[in-house]
């Protein structure tokens, strides 16, 4: 029995959970596992042990892709020691309220009783920060940790699996929606997927939706590019947010104006 986790790669399952529609990933070694992202709450966390035992997986690590709450706010229901990237740590570890109130601010009309469930989570920090890159030993599988620089955040963490040909992108690349910029880098953000799509040479899993390929990824990193394009040609010109925004151009206009307010501020080197 595997549960609700489909086996895309040999010995590497995904969960595409309903809520949210995000995923997380197993890469079973011998005797020890790698569990990719976490889901959002308590409940959800104890659903995903339960499935893991059903997966026959007991002693495991735990990736945190990056420091949205439907990535890591599971964490603390979890027993593995957890890697994530060192500003994701950072932010879990110094700035758990700031965390909690974002995430019910961001989701509280679109998702009101998730957001009505974040208050009451307990966030638990990662054990081991990653800065660039870091390989770990999952029960004889080697698996890679790579920061391909600022994207979707300050700290994404791309884990790939080279025995199986599969790369976990996290937030960096996102399929059933557009992605998402609120505390995104748009500027930065196609170079991150440009480091990264050499490797996308199987099956690429993103933070949410289906498993995608390398195609997806390059046709997103090309949308990426013009819309960076985009905010750079504004930006020099001194146009308004607004207007560069309502131009014609990849995902819709409020993924735009998001993407433009906080490019405008990238590239103006303040926090949106
Ligand atoms: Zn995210």
């Amino acid at each position: 029995m595997t549960g609700p986790f489909t086996e895309i790669a040999p010995g590497v399952h995904v969960w595409r959970y309903p809520v949210l529609d995000v995923n997380v990933t197993v890469v079973r070694g011998a005797g020890y596992a790698l569990v990719v992202d976490t889901l959002s709450t308590a409940a959800q966390a104890e659903a995903l042990a339960a499935a893991l035992a059903d997966l026959g997986v007991t002693r495991y690590g735990i990736v945190n892709t990056h420091h949205h709450f439907d990535h890591c706010f599971g964490n603390a229901t979890l027993t593995g020691e957890i890697w994530a990237h060192d500003e994701t740590c950072r932010l879990l570890r110094d700035e758990p309220d700031e965390l909690v109130a974002g995430a019910v601010e961001r989701h509280s009309a679109d998702h009101p009783e998730l957001a009505a469930g974040l208050p009451s989570v307990r966030l638990r920090a990662p054990d081991h920060a990653v800065r660039g890159h870091a390989t770990l030993d999952v029960g004889g599988r080697t698996v890679e940790l790579v920061h391909p620089g600022r994207g979707h955040t300050a700290g994404d963490l791309v884990v790939r699996v080279p025995d199986a040909g599969v790369l976990i992108v996290g937030d960096l690349i996102e399929e059933g929606a557009p992605p998402n910029f609120a505390e995104a880098y748009p500027v930065d953000w196609p170079d991150a997927v440009a480091t990264l799509l050499p490797w996308a040479t199987g099956p690429v899993v993103p933070g949410h939706g289906a498993v995608v390929d390398r195609e997806f990824v390059a046709a997103q990193h090309a949308d990426l590019a013009e819309l960076a394009w985009r905010i750079r040609e504004g930006h020099a010109d001194g146009a308004p947010v607004a207007e560069v925004a309502d131009r014609a151009g990849p995902f819709d206009a409020a993924t735009r104006r998001t993407a433009v307010h906080r490019g405008y501020a990238e590239l103006s080197g303040r926090d949106a």
